[in-house]
């Protein structure tokens, strides 16, 4: 099978041409999505029997803060091309990526399941973000029901693990905070009070999964991917200090606590593929720190 990935540059991208280096990994410089006219042109001419949309306009709390009206123009258009070029060309399979952060902030059940993905706004951290996600899915819903096209998605929870954008700028939770208590002498600060829970999916779950649901996924759900381990940031952060600086003395400074709970129930993705191991906290932090220090040196 011709498969085509996009946001092959990306993090998640970069790891999964690990996993299935058969496939084709696109960047911006090969097609960019923002651009109709491209991309309906070079799904033309390449003919791929699937697309795996994986590319998107991705921050952390601080870069969707400062970039939303980016975050919204840029995914919302990227996401819609894609879908429609796609159509336009016959490709027959589409497989999309949606985040759990399209999920509501607040449910009244937790873990929240595929069901609750309207029930209401998304977090005001990543509000544009989180609703060109939803875009994308009632996009694909309207195509399977109106064109009866096997378009269908997943949405991820946080991801984690070797390949992570590291910069204190951008980075996500998990890579800020091996690099704060790697490069910290004696203590590391941490915002909030440490008691909020997250799912941190390690990547190369995420690809092991992304085949299965290749191969399976032909469904209107946007069927959630995330460990059973919803673990509190303090939990997390004594994990990553025993494995990096076991000495360190961590201090939260109570501000800025974000969602308490964001978790979703992985029930309908275990259904579909029964046998899926998921990576425990710890040893994806093992990992990571491997790749992390390896990474350094090499730098040096
Ligand atoms: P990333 O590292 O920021 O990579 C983004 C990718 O999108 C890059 O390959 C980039 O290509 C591509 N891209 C951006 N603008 C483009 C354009 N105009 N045309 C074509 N390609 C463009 O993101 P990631 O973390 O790998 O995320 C991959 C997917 O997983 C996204 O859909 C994201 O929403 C989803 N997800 C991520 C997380 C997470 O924690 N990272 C969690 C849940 C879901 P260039 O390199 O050429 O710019």
């Amino acid at each position: 099978m011709k498969v085509f990935v996009t946001g092959g540059s990306g993090f998640l991208g970069k790891r999964l041409k690990l996993h299935r280096p058969d496939w084709t990994y696109l960047s911006s410089e090969d097609v960019d999505l923002t651009d109709y006219y491209d991309i309906e042109g070079f799904l033309l001419y390449h003919k791929p029997d699937a697309v795996i949309h994986l590319a998107a306009r991705v921050g952390g709390i601080k870069d969707n803060a400062e970039h939303p009206a980016d975050f919204f123009s840029k995914n919302a258009q990227m996401n819609t091309n894609i879908v429609d070029a796609c159509f336009a060309a016959g490709v027959p399979r589409l497989l999309a990526s949606l985040s759990t952060c399209a999920f509501p902030n607040v449910v009244d059940e937790y873990p929240f399941s595929e069901e609750n993905l309207l029930d209401g706004p998304p977090a005001p951290t990543n509000l544009a973000y989180g609703y060109t996600k939803r875009l994308l899915w009632v996009h694909i819903k309207s195509m399977r029901e109106q064109h009866g096209v096997n378009y269908s998605c997943f949405s991820p929870s946080n991801l984690y693990g070797p390949g992570d954008h590291f910069d204190l700028e951008s980075s996500h939770f998990v890579a800020a905070a091996i690099r704060k208590l790697h490069e910290c002498n004696k203590s590391a600060e941490f915002w909030g009070t440490g008691a909020p829970k997250r799912q941190q999916l390690y990547v190369d779950d995420l690809c092991r999964a992304i085949p299965s649901l290749l191969e399976k996924h032909d469904t209107v759900d946007p069927i959630i991917v995330a460990p059973d381990e919803n673990l509190s940031i303090s939990e997390m952060v004594s994990t990553i200090r025993s494995i990096i600086r076991p000495n360190a003395d961590v201090i939260y400074n109570g501000k800025l606590d974000g969602q308490y709970r964001k978790d979703g129930s992985n029930k309908l993705f275990m259904s579909l593929c029964p046998e899926f191991k998921f990576t425990s906290f710890a040893e994806g932090i093992e990992k990571t720190y491997e790749w992390y220090e390896k990474s350094i040196n090499n730098r040096d």
